[in-house]
This record gives C-alpha cells, sequence and structure tokens, in this order.
C-alpha cells in the first residue's frame, strides 16, 4: 500500500503547479529570454519528476541539474526537454551523457577533450557534434575558465570535431547582495560576448536574482531556480510571485499546561502562566528547521499566528494556541507557505530560503494541486 492510501497525511507539503506556471511567466516577462528551469535538488523539494512532467509542455529550452542521477530522474518521466549539467562531470558520468544527448558545461579542456573522443563517430550512422558549454568564471570561483584563458580555451576547443560549442555561461554569486561587483560581472561578459569571434546560440548569466534585478543587451537564456517556486531571493519582488510549496500538518493534541511547568527538551522554556499548548505533527524530521529561535517563530492556525513554544523536536512541535479557544484536534497549522513567508522561516533559522525548501525529507507526502 502506497504511503498516501490508508489514512490522510500527518505533515504534507501542498504543491501549487498553477504557482508554477504563473513564476515561470513573471521569469519570462521580466527577463524577456529563454528559460533554463533549475529543476537540481529535487525541483528544490518540490519533487523532481513532478516539476519536469509541469513544465515539460511549457516549451523551456533546459532543465538545469546538478547530476547525472537527476539528469536519469527526468529522462524516466519521459520528458522531452533537453537536460543541462550545472556544474563539472566526473570521467565515469560522461559516457551516459553522450549516450543520452544531455548537454555538460565545460569548465577545462581535458573535459572538452574527454566529450569528443566519447562522441567521436565510431558509430555507424556516426554520432552528430554533441553540443556542450563553455563555463567561464567571472567572480564565482566554482568553476569554468577565467576571463582571460578563455580565448585560448575556445581556440583550442573548436578545433574538436565532435562536439560544438552551442553556448556560454557564467554564474552570479552575489547578485542579491552586492550591486557593484553583480555589475562588473555583468560587464565582463558583455564586453567578452561583443569581442569574441565565436557565435553563440546560448548565452547566460542570470540566476533568479540576476534576472529580478539585473538587464543584459548580450544573454538569451536565463537560469531561474528559486524564483519558480515562488521565492524572491530579493524581498521587493516577492509580489510578483506566488510560493508554490505550503508545508501543512495537524494539531495532534491539546492540553492546559500549569505555570513552572517546562515546555519540550532542555526546558528551555519553562510557563510564567497556564497555558493552552496544542501539539503539531511536524518537526525537523520533516525538515521544518530545529534551529528557528521559538521566541519568533510560529504557525497559522485558522488564519492566527500561534507562537512556537520551546524546541522543535524529531517529530513535533508545541504551539501557544491560548489566544485561540477554538482550536482543536485535526485543526491545521501551516508551517510556512502562504502566511508565514518561506523567507521568514529561513531568516528565524538562520539560513536561506534555498535550504529551507530543499530540507523538506521524504517523509512529507507532497500533495499536488492545479496540475
Ligand atoms: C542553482 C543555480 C541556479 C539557480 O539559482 P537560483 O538562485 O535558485 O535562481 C542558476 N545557475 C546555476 C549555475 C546554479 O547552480
Amino acid at each position: 500500500m502506497s504511503d498516501n492510501q490508508s489514512s490522510p497525511p500527518r505533515t504534507w507539503a501542498e504543491i501549487d503547479l498553477s504557482a508554477l506556471r504563473h513564476n515561470l511567466a513573471v521569469a519570462r516577462d521580466i527577463s524577456g529570454q529563454s528559460v533554463m528551469a533549475v529543476l537540481k535538488a529535487a525541483a528544490y523539494g518540490h519533487d523532481i519528476k513532478k516539476i519536469a512532467l509541469a513544465l515539460d509542455k511549457e516549451n523551456i529550452a533546459f532543465f538545469g541539474v546538478a547530476s547525472v542521477i537527476e539528469a536519469r530522474r527526468i529522462h524516466s518521466t519521459g520528458s522531452k526537454t533537453r537536460i543541462y549539467l550545472l556544474g563539472p562531470t566526473l570521467a565515469d558520468e560522461r559516457a551516459e551523457i553522450v549516450a543520452q544527448r544531455w548537454t555538460p558545461s565545460i569548465s577545462s579542456i581535458e573535459e572538452a577533450q574527454h566529450f569528443d573522443e566519447l562522441n567521436s563517430n565510431t558509430t555507424q550512422p556516426p554520432l552528430p557534434p554533441l553540443p556542450v558549454h563553455i563555463t567561464v568564471d567571472t567572480g564565482m570561483g566554482r568553476g569554468g575558465f577565467l576571463p582571460d584563458m578563455l580565448d585560448s580555451a575556445l581556440d583550442k576547443i573548436s578545433t574538436l570535431k565532435n562536439i560544438t560549442i552551442e553556448g556560454i555561461g557564467s554564474h552570479l554569486p552575489s547578485a542579491d547582495e552586492d550591486r557593484e561587483f553583480t555589475l562588473s560581472q555583468f560587464e565582463t561578459f558583455k564586453y567578452f560576448i561583443e569581442n569574441c569571434e565565436h557565435h553563440f546560440q546560448y548565452t547566460h548569466l542570470a540566476n533568479s536574482a540576476g534576472l529580478l534585478d539585473y538587464t543584459s543587451s548580450v544573454t538569451n537564456l536565463c537560469r531561474p531556480g528559486l524564483m519558480l517556486y515562488g521565492i524572491s531571493p530579493i524581498e521587493k519582488y516577492q509580489h510578483l510571485l506566488k510560493p508554490v510549496m505550503t508545508l501543512k500538518s495537524k494539531i495532534t493534541l491539546i492540553r492546559e499546561l500549569p505555570a513552572g511547568h517546562g515546555v519540550s527538551y532542555g526546558r528551555s522554556v519553562v510557563l510564567e502562566k497556564p497555558t493552552r499548548v496544542a501539539t503539531v505533527g511536524a518537526g525537523y524530521g520533516d525538515g521544518y528547521p530545529r534551529s528557528v529561535s521559538p521566541e519568533k517563530a510560529a504557525v497559522i492556525i485558522r488564519g492566527v499566528r500561534c507562537p512556537i513554544i520551546g524546541r522543535v523536536t524529531m517529530d513535533q512541535i508545541m504551539i501557544d494556541v491560548t489566544a485561540l479557544p477554538e482550536a482543536e484536534i485535526g485543526d491545521e497549522a501551516e508551517l510556512f507557505g502562504q502566511q508565514i513567508s518561506v523567507t521568514e522561516v529561513a531568516k528565524n533559522a538562520n539560513t536561506i530560503s534555498w535550504e529551507i525548501l530543499t530540507r523538506i525529507t521524504p517523509r512529507v507526502t507532497r500533495v499536488y494541486l492545479n496540475e
């Protein structure tokens, strides 16, 4: 029996695919460019297969993934959208990449030569050259050719007959933090594209923050991740987006606890007055961060913000519902999504929205709306 047949889930993530489509339309509108939808890390916790299927009909240039295993998961859905590997690949992963015609990003001459060799025309009929993209490191420091090595790298790679340079990309480390530096990256990229003899079919630089807050006359492809899932890395654009995931659980118990009673591990909270305490059936075992500070964290029950009391435990969280006498066992509690933003939870937990979404564990049933 599958997880969700016998009884309704206790903790679940509602994933609204119409919100996903809305956010994609926003990315297209704002950038005016083709889209590489970034689906790495289980599509930021939303399930890579489901999201690939939902976006496959949307005329997307590429699905961006981190690894071959993610590419395989997308492939297994029958999706026809091209798959792009965002980072370097290991030697023993490359035969599969070539066989599947996935698109690698190239950071070294060795990678290029190996792809060329693997795609060499020993088959009958011969395989066409494998399209690859060149990565240039304009400041991320994670991969790619340094700008002053790029011309000579392109010269060498262009001589390889079994691969073809289809695109060039770079990445922004601080588009939501450092405007001046990010602008200098756009300039470096532009200068290079304008002065390079090679013609690139695809030129790409912007992640979500890059496409929301900057424009470029030389790029024609953007690589949004976070914003597709409805979270803006830059607060002032949040109103344009619709959060895709809402994490919900239920009240499993309600009790009146007397003043002086401790709540949760470490007894970091000892009640100062009699308190109506609800137990909600989710915890860090579901991916809700244990590191939220209970003084600031809350959940939404019946539309009301109710504070968390004491530490988050693996499977349960205690909530102060003294101000909500109508609360009952079985009531839904929103942990984040529509009324409490992922960004707020991330701040409370001293982390970033990307991590909050990707850490939601497999125990949480994903429920898809508006497919
Ligand atoms: C993850 C990633 C993205 C997407 O970034 P967001 O901030 O989630 O939009 C884009 N490009 C590359 C190379 C990445 O690794």
